[in-house]
């Protein structure tokens, strides 16, 4: 097969379950040859989708597929403007997808092109939420009894405690608030509360989704070293990085950050500074799985393991990506796993399964995971903006998700 060229690049708006999903097929010159990729940025996929359409389709036209480290410059230094998170989801649909030809091509999962498995599967982590202390311990027995060892324990939802409502200004405007001081005295507590309940052995993980003072997450940081969490994520904002060096000078709470990044002049110093134990991209959000590779070896010298972020609104094909990285590289640390509808387990054959809280790729070559294109069709995306990125402080300002 020396003559092999990328004939056309379609993408698929599909909400299977509570995520806007963009998925990416390159179709091939050679008949049944195609690749899959995922390309969702689930809070403004039409830009992403306008991108693709515009831009990135007609310019890999006519190309072999098999160049993908060519293609994945060529696309990303081609608009002159790069490492914005709108190109780069586009950039890592044909990415991703022309990794799952190559893997089709050589008749081997995608895992195999990489020096193949480390380990048999990837240890994955669940969500547990509730109101009250009790009610996080209660979800958490729920993922433990499945086998489940990892648990990410969150009260209160995002942005987390709404704080009393007399205490707004007057013309305060609606929607959800949170307090940072109940926060910051409500999160000790809660772990406090689940050592106690659940025992020392599980995994217990926390996320702040970035919304404290550079200072607070100092605080927070050192006081919940004593609960020996398995990492605490996001506790800074990607604008309040230089502020990792405090937190480290303080405490040995695991440290995950990531999944907002887009440029590697964000990652790389907090990889070589080792000021960060675990990175949590996400994958589609950096370009594909041509930089996660890279960004992978990059840290394996360093000491930091891979969390590849993976809620619902990673696809699929995109969480099928992440499997395949999770089990070939060695410094993998663990994998975040939303449960996935029967809807989606039908739309997306081969999607990996858990099993006593560990996800299995298949065999397959390639991502081994195909699309049914019809189903996903008679689920088409409703258009709409999110309303859990805007909260805001008492006195009625925005924060920062
Ligand atoms: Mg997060």
């Amino acid at each position: 097969m020396s003559e092999l060229r990328i004939t056309a690049v379609r993408s698929f708006c599909t909400q299977p379950a509570g995520a806007r999903l963009l998925i990416v097929k390159v179709i091939t010159s050679e008949p049944g040859l195609h690749g899959l990729g995922c390309a969702t940025f689930t809070q403004r996929y039409r830009a992403v989708e306008a991108a693709l359409e515009h831009h990135i389709a007609p310019l890999v036209a006519g190309r072999d597929p098999r160049d993908s480290e060519e293609l994945w410059n060529l696309m990303m230094l081609n608009g002159y403007w790069r490492n914005g998170p709108v190109l780069n989801n586009a950039i890592s649909g044909v990415d991703m997808a022309l990794w799952d030809i190559k893997g089709k091509l050589a008749g081997l999962p995608c895992f195999q092109l990489w020096g193949g498995r480390s380990r048999p599967a990837a240890a994955v982590y669940g969500h547990a939420g509730g109101a009250t202390v009790e009610a996080v311990a209660e979800d958490a027995r729920r993922l433990l009894a499945e086998g489940v060892r990892f648990v990410r324990c969150q009260m209160g939802g995002y942005p987390g405690l709404g704080g009393p409502e007399a205490q707004r200004p007057e013309g305060a405007a609606p929607g959800r608030y949170f307090s940072p001081r109940e926060r910051l005295e409500a999160v000790p507590r809660l772990f406090e509360g689940l050592r106690a309940a659940l025992g020392d052995e599980v995994e217990l993980l926390h996320d702040i989704h970035e919304r404290l003072a550079p200072i607070d997450a100092v605080w927070l940081a050192k006081a919940l070293e004593p609960f020996r969490l398995f990492f605490l994520e996001d506790i800074l904002a990607p604008e309040d990085i230089r502020w990792f060096e405090r937190v480290r000078a303080v405490c040995a709470t695991p440290l995950a950050m990531g999944e907002l990044f887009n440029n590697p002049q964000e990652i790389t110093p907090l990889i070589a500074e080792r000021l960060i134990d675990f990175i949590r991209v996400h994958v589609s959000q950096i370009g594909g799985v041509t930089p996660a590779l890279k960004l992978a070896r990059l840290c394996e010298p360093f000491g930091v393991r891979t969390a590849w972020h993976g809620p619902g609104d990673t696809s699929p094909v995109g969480m099928a990506a992440n499997v395949h990285l999770d089990v070939s590289v060695p410094n993998f640390g663990i994998q975040e796993w939303a449960r996935r509808t029967p809807l989606e387990y039908d739309m997306f054959p081969g999607l990996p399964e858990v099993r006593n809280g560990y996800v299995y790729p298949n065999d397959m070559p390639g991502w081994g995971i195909e699309f049914d294109e019809a189903l996903a069709a008679r689920h088409p995306c409703r258009d709409g903006n999110p309303s859990w990125t805007e909260a805001r402080t008492p006195d009625g300002a925005l924060a920062r998700p």
